[in-house]
């Protein structure tokens, strides 16, 4: 009897473990850099040593610049022109690391293909781990901070209370304490290759895609050298994106402000008529009036400011432009 013809969003190719320890693999791994002009040597020299110690391996380094101000394009090119291994992408402008990284996934040909920081924050060394735990079975091997060195008490206070808060939120379980620092399987880069959407928060969206994943832990770094991308309104605006993308409980708020207001509301009506009808202490009160105007016009506001949010997302995804534009690539290019 024929197979019954059934279509799926990402085709399974059944893939013994056994299978994935005989073959020799290709691994792809994804930098993206913006102004990173002072770790680049180093990161390629780190990156280069780790995976000439892997076993059975060939591999190819591609190096996303994001729109780079510094000399960061100079040196991409001589890595590129140097190490035949190394491919560099360069955007037109900058787009933002998590653009930077669907470039640079797009690009890659690998079986795997790993994701790491320019900056050496994630140990080049700990992709070892994680190609075993591919040959093991698992589809995704991902980076779980164990510590954090180097980063500020403001920083690890609100990153904690964000992935608390998600995880709360989201209806997809998405790891705690973990970056894009990872290893995935060619099945999970194509999965994510279906996903258009402009507004990336990628851990969040591996851990959508299923399949079998494990979380390999280890000590994040401080930076090589250099300072951070991400300033304060960056890092709000990232974690905006992984709730909007995650959740919808925040459009609920209306709903919960509105519940809670008509309680209260139903509390002073009575209070009122009671102390209208049965006493005679029976006075103005503009105080309380004044403090409900403006409860209820700040909860209205936040209100339409949290849709807001979600509607700004839907027009530039409706306007379907293309995530990023490629300037240059260097490097020889690898067909799949
Ligand atoms: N990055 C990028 N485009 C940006 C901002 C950052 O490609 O617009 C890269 C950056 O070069 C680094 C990675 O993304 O390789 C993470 O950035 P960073 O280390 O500054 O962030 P942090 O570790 O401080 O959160
Ligand atoms: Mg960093």
């Amino acid at each position: 009897m024929a197979e019954p013809n059934v279509t799926q969003a990402v085709p399974r190719v059944a893939r013994e473990p056994s299978d994935r320890t005989r073959q020799t693999v290709t691994i792809s791994v994804v930098v993206p850099c913006f102004n990173e002009q002072e770790v680049l040597h180093e990161t390629h020299r780190q990156l280069s040593a780790a995976l000439e110690s892997l076993d059975r391996c060939n591999c190819e380094i591609i190096f996303v610049d994001d729109g780079s101000r510094d000399a960061t394009p100079v040196i991409l090119r001589s890595l590129a022109a140097a190490d035949p291994r190394v491919k560099a992408v360069f955007l037109s402008r900058n787009f933002g690391h998590q653009i930077a990284v669907t470039a640079g996934i797009d690009f890659a040909a690998g079986d795997v293909v790993v994701l790491i920081d320019a900056d050496l924050q994630d140990p080049p060394a700990v992709i070892a781990e994680m190609l075993d735990a591919w040959r093991a079975g698992a589809d995704v091997a991902y980076g779980q901070r164990r510590t954090r060195s180097g980063e500020s008490t403001f920083k690890l206070a609100t990153a904690k209370l964000f992935y608390r808060l998600l995880d709360r939120l989201s209806e997809v379980r998405i790891p705690m304490d973990t970056g894009d620092f990872r290893l995935m399987d060619r099945q999970v880069v194509e999965a994510l290759r279906k996903m258009p959407e402009r507004h990336r928060f990628i851990r969040g969206m591996v851990a959508w895609v299923g399949f079998s994943q494990v979380p390999i832990p280890y000590d994040r770094e401080s930076r090589f050298a250099g300072t951070t991308k991400y300033p304060f309104a960056r890092m709000l605006r990232f974690a905006v994106d992984g709730l909007t993308a995650f959740s919808v409980v925040p459009l609920r708020l209306a709903t919960w402000f509105g519940f809670s207001a008509a309680c209260i509301a139903l509390v002073g009506i009575l209070y009122a008529l009671v102390s209208r009808l049965l006493t005679d202490q029976w006075v103005p009160g503009w105080a309380a009036t004044f403090i409900a105007i403006l409860f209820m016009a700040g909860a209205q506001l936040l209100c339409i400011g949290v849709i807001g949010e979600y509607l700004g997302r839907l027009v530039t995804e409706a306007k379907g432009r293309p995530l990023y534009l490629v300037s240059q690539v260097a490097g020889r290019t690898r067909e799949r």
